[in-house]
């Protein structure tokens, strides 16, 4: 079974942690450190919908609260549409990931992947300036 096959699975089985009562769109992230340890997050939504929280940066505060701040790549998976991250997503993930960092999207038996670079050009960050 493929790498990406067998993620799209781990995912799959958290799909029922999604909280997202007004979207009905289903977000898993798993998060994969330098060491190989994944931190897996998922979308949690507000009424007040400002405070809602996308898996991929659910998957990264659960990481980074546990001292990682190294990581290789992300799978973010949803069975309902593509689940490309959000710009606040790709900034968070700029801040701790080089434009190598790699990104994986999946549904529906469609995978797509891509670096942080190719989706977030010119990010804002200090090292840049
Ligand atoms: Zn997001």
């Amino acid at each position: 079974m493929k790498e990406t096959e067998k993620l799209t699975e781990e995912a799959k089985r958290e799909i029922d942690k999604c909280y997202c009562p007004y979207s009905q769109f289903h977000v898993v992230a798993i998060l994969k450190a330098t060491d190989g340890k994944k931190f897996t997050g998922v979308n949690i939504e507000n009424g007040s919908f400002g405070l809602t929280i996308c898996a991929e940066r659910v998957a990264f505060f659960k990481a980074l609260s546990e001292g990682k701040r190294k990581f290789s790549e992300i799978f973010i998976y949803s069975p309902d549409n593509m689940p490309y991250p959000c710009g606040a997503c790709r900034q968070v993930m700029s801040e701790f990931c080089s434009s190598e960092f790699k990104i994986i999207v999946a549904t529906k038996g469609k995978t797509e992947q891509m670096n942080l670079g190719e989706i977030l050009p010119f990010s804002f960050n200090f090292k840049n300036t």
